[in-house]
């Protein structure tokens, strides 16, 4: 009613013609005003118990309010709800805000035959595909996801998301990992040679400055939202070393300070020591898995402010399939061995020494919807459940730089909202049985009967 106030008194000061074309801006105003009121339902989500990341407590009997896609207000005990408007009754739940992992892969999913879908799949298959594990992650509470590297088909489903085609967390994706020449994220690596056909900036395979500020440029052209580089090697491609660094300093720099100036941050994929240490130097946001992390990687990345991104849960998966005789291609074998079982004790020193952790899995590694895996692992590691929640929400958010919209429950930001049965103070396996999934005011799962 303030805005039409102000109208009326203008109306006074202005001339005859734009007196008529002001009391017409003001009837339509009006009627959009009272069309707003009668069309617009809002949603009131009886809660419980709520997780306020923000100030790390739980609360009890709270009501979320909800207006189109975003939360208008939280109030203090379960509010009456106007006549015409919704009730959700969440009231023997935990609610909490949407989680978010920042490494998956919603292109694939790791099985035994998984190195031939190279050959066997097409772009419209592995996008099919994908549509179906970006529904289950959303199922299972992550109503954002950072997809740290496909073909470039995770673009083309981002899209379709944010169109409303396909089910899907809010997705910020790496498109293509950019790798070096037989670098981890090299396409072609155990390729018979003609059908390696020398792959470039453009497929994301760069050697020297030059070639890398190319392969960044190129992944921006292509619509990424992050750039994703192997840093050093890694246990899954098929090449011999895990941890060994693949970029140079110069390489790094370069990679860094073209993202940056293109609106983009840097993730780095690395195991070993050394091209951790470039990376972290080199100025990117995110150091993923870190195997063998040490006192003086970890004091270099609170130094410089570097988040750290666990993906225990592969770590544990990779070691557990490279048991089964088969699974993996035989170079593979010992990296999943040596690699994959260090990476919750390196979480537990970082955590202690206080580097900044988010959270992130690398599913698809494992099975997309399983994400929740990881909170008991950082659990039973010696975080405490309230700040592994956090490192899921509040951190994860900072990491994408989208604070201001996700990632807490409060008035203004968008309506992301899960809900599990159990307090996951208490219980912290309550995780994997989320109930309720409400994201941008949408209910996507409603499970609570
Ligand atoms: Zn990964």
């Amino acid at each position: 009613m303030q805005t039409v106030t102000n109208l009326t008194e203008l109306i006074y000061i202005r001339s005859p013609i734009k007196i008529l074309s002001m009391i017409r801006s003001l009837f339509i105003l009006i009627l959009l005003h009272f069309s707003f009121i009668c069309l617009a339902q809002s949603i009131y989500l009886h809660c419980g118990k709520l997780i306020d990341v923000k100030n790390g407590k739980v609360l009890e009997k709270q009501t979320v309010l909800v207006e189109n896609d975003r939360i208008s207000k939280v109030l203090n005990g379960w509010v009456e709800v106007p006549d015409g408007d919704i009730l959700i009754d969440l009231k023997q739940m935990t609610v909490m805000p949407g989680l978010m992992d920042l490494h998956v892969h919603v292109e694939s999913q790791s099985h035994a035959k998984s190195y031939m879908e190279r050959f066997t799949l097409n772009e419209a298959d592995v996008a099919l595909r994908a549509t179906k594990y970006a529904e289950i992650t959303l199922n299972a509470g992550f109503t954002t996801v950072r997809d740290l590297g496909g073909s470039g088909v995770n673009i083309a489903l981002r899209n379709a998301i944010n169109q409303g085609w396909v089910r899907g967390p809010r997705i910020y994706t790496a498109g293509k990992s950019i790798a070096t020449t037989g670098g981890h994220a090299d396409p072609t690596n155990g390729y018979r040679k003609h059908l390696g056909a020398h792959p470039g900036p453009q497929d994301g395979v760069a050697d020297g400055p030059q070639e890398c500020k190319k392969a960044v440029r190129q992944q921006y052209k292509n619509g990424a939202d992050v750039i994703k580089i192997t840093a050093t090697g890694g246990v899954l491609s098929l090449a011999k070393s895990g941890d060994a660094p693949q970029f140079d300093q110069e390489e790094l720099n370069a990679i860094i300070q073209t993202a940056t100036d293109y609106g983009m941050h840097v993730a780095a994929h690395a195991h070993g020591k050394e091209g951790m240490k470039r990376a972290v130097i080199a100025g990117v946001r995110t150091i993923e898995h870190g195997t063998k992390m040490d006192t003086e990687v970890m004091d270099l990345m609170k130094k410089h402010g570097t988040y750290y991104v666990p993906t225990i849960t592969a770590g544990k998966e990779v070691e557990r399939l490279a048991k089964q005789p088969g699974y993996y291609p035989a170079v593979v074998v010992p990296k999943a061995l040596s690699i994959g079982p260090m990476i919750q004790k390196t979480f537990q020193k970082a955590y202690q020494v206080g580097v900044k952790i988010a959270f992130g899995t690398d599913a698809g590694v494992f099975k997309h919807g399983e994400n929740a895996r990881e909170f008991e692992y950082m659990v039973e590691a010696g975080m405490p459940a309230m700040e592994a929640i956090q490192s899921a929400t509040i951190t994860a958010a900072e990491v994408l730089g989208i604070n201001d919209e996700v990632g807490i429950l409060e008035g203004g930001k968008f309506a992301d909202i899960i809900a599990t049965p159990e307090n996951p103070i208490d219980n912290i396996k309550t995780m994997r049985n989320v109930k309720f999934v409400m994201k941008e005011g949408i209910v996507i799962k409603n499970e609570l009967n």
